[in-house]
């Protein structure tokens, strides 16, 4: 019999592979996907967010675990658990040796990449070299992959893991790791989690998927079912504005469009409707797929002039371009007069400031609602651009809740071989909101951590059975 059985095959199964194989157990990983579409939502990422003490390697400064927790508090309202998120925050600190010796290489951040030189290590390749390398890796150690493998249920008894089922297949197992991902993909799931909104509008039919299509939640509805303890709300997830043209799955990074903060946001009906200069865009992009699928039709336009151009990375399609600003609104298919009064009056209450795109500068507007509270200057210089976007959901926080040894729950205890990482119990540190990097420093940590615990509880397994 396998001794540990890893359902799933992205950052955090593959974590807990190599870590439970590196403990001497044998490994077996399930990853629903055909081999070409490995790695789930990982093969998109970009970056880690570490703590770090003093400069290292790519990483710029100190991020103290203070600092990376405040950071954290602040994004989820408090909605998160201290001691899990401390965990992930201090594993962030010790885990990129290891990621190396697996294959991983690093690299600082590139210019304009949204002031994260300090605080996140870049993957070289991005998630698809990493992933790479970690199959290569667990491959080399010995771990048993199998493709094309969706497990649609456990066999349970009383929390306790017995076997995993494959249509008519059944696998067995001393111990199992579950890392597959959150519901995201499931289009019919997100419609019933967000529900109708008062216009009568179903606002999940006009979300679009950034990663894999694989993560269905088959296996945390059937752990629902089954009685597991359940922890964060449906419908919260880290949800982006990326441009209305991306695919529905697997549009990856290349489809964020990052000037919100340089320009204005307005929705359908050619209103703004909120603060687009906040805060750091790192800090703030992830509001705004919330943000649009409250708008009506769950659309927003992005408005920049020529000056904004340059200062943020170049989304993959170019923005519909005009020589005037009545001209974009008709390109963009905005009422044009709502649309130049918006505009008129954003302008007029844009103040002198010193505009400094990586400080929170002094230029604001005053006077209107809501207010745009830095980096706020007249749209005035041609040409002008917009770009139409729709939510663009990353990953959902509802997942199975856990403990700092990885365990999943039933009534309030904990199984003895039954683990959990990544997207799948996320929603114990994110119950909310989104810093960037944290998904990896999440899936990272408790990878590794219920790769061990599992590999660990063979062995109490196989002592319990020779007593
Ligand atoms: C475009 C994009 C960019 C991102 N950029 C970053 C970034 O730069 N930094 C960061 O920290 N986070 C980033 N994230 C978030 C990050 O991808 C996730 O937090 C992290 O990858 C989750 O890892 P995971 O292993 O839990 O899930 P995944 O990587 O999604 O893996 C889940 C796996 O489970 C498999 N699976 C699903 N159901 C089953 C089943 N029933 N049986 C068997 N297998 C199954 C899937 O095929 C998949 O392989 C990004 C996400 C996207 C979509």
């Amino acid at each position: 019999m396998i001794d540990v059985l890893v359902i799933g095959g992205g950052n955090a199964a593959l974590c807990a592979a190599l870590m439970a194989r590196e403990a001497g157990a044998s490994v077996l990983l399930l990853e629903a996907a055909p081999a070409q579409w490995r790695g789930g939502n990982s093969m998109h990422v970009r970056n880690l967010r570490c703590m770090h003490d003093a400069p290292q390697d790519v990483l710029e400064g100190a991020y103290s675990e203070q600092e990376f927790w405040e950071d954290l508090l602040k994004v989820t309202g408090g909605a998160t658990d201290e001691k899990l998120a401390r965990l992930v925050i201090r594993a962030s600190s010790n885990c990129r040796d290891w990621m190396r010796r697996h294959g991983v290489h690093f690299q600082p951040s590139l210019a304009g990449t949204l002031h994260l030189s300090r605080t996140n290590a870049f993957f070289m390749g991005g998630g698809k070299a990493l992933v790479n390398a970690y199959y290569r890796s667990a491959q080399q150690l010995g771990a048993q992959v199998r493709y094309n493998a969706p497990v649609d249920s456990l066999e349970l008894q009383g929390g306790h893991f017995v076997a995993a089922r494959l249509g008519v297949e059944r696998i067995e197992a001393k111990t199992c790791v579950l890392a597959c991902g959150g519901f995201e993909s499931n289009l019919a799931w997100m419609r019933e989690a967000w529900g109708q909104n008062d216009r009568g509008e179903w606002p999940a039919d006009n979300f679009l998927i950034r990663g894999t299509r694989f993560n269905q939640g088959v296996l945390l509805k059937h752990m629902m079912d089954a009685g597991a303890d359940i922890i964060g709300d449906p419908s919260q997830s880290h949800c982006v504005a990326i441009d209305a043209r991306a695919p529905l799955y697997d549009g990856g990074i290349v489809t964020r469009v990052d000037c919100v903060s340089l320009g204005v946001m307005l929705n359908r009906d050619a209103q703004r409707f909120y603060d687009e200069g906040e805060d750091f865009w790192p800090k703030r992009y992830a509001i705004w797929g919330r943000l649009v699928a409250q708008q009506p039709g769950q659309i927003g336009y992005c408005i920049i002039d020529s000056k904004a151009v340059g200062r943020f990375m170049p989304p993959v399609f170019p923005g519909v371009r005009a020589d005037t600003l009545p001209e974009l609104a008709r390109q963009l298919g905005l009422d044009e007069a709502a649309f130049m009064k918006t505009l008129t009056d954003f302008n007029a209450a844009c103040q002198p400031g010193s505009f400094d795109h990586t400080v929170l500068d002094d230029c604001a507007t005053h006077g209107i609602t809501p207010a745009k509270t830095h980096w706020a200057r007249t749209i005035d210089a041609p040409p002008f651009y917009g770009y139409a976007l729709r939510p663009g959901i990353t990953f959902t926080y509802l997942g199975l809740k856990t403990d700092e040894n990885a365990a999943v729950y039933f009534d309030g205890k904990p199984s003895s071989n039954l683990f959990v990482a990544g997207e799948m119990m996320a929603g114990n540190v994110l119950g909310k909101g989104y810093t960037a990097g944290v998904g990896m420093s999440i899936g990272t940590a408790f990878g590794r951590l219920a790769g061990s615990r599992a590999a660990q509880a063979c062995v109490k397994g196989a002592q319990h059975a020779a007593a």
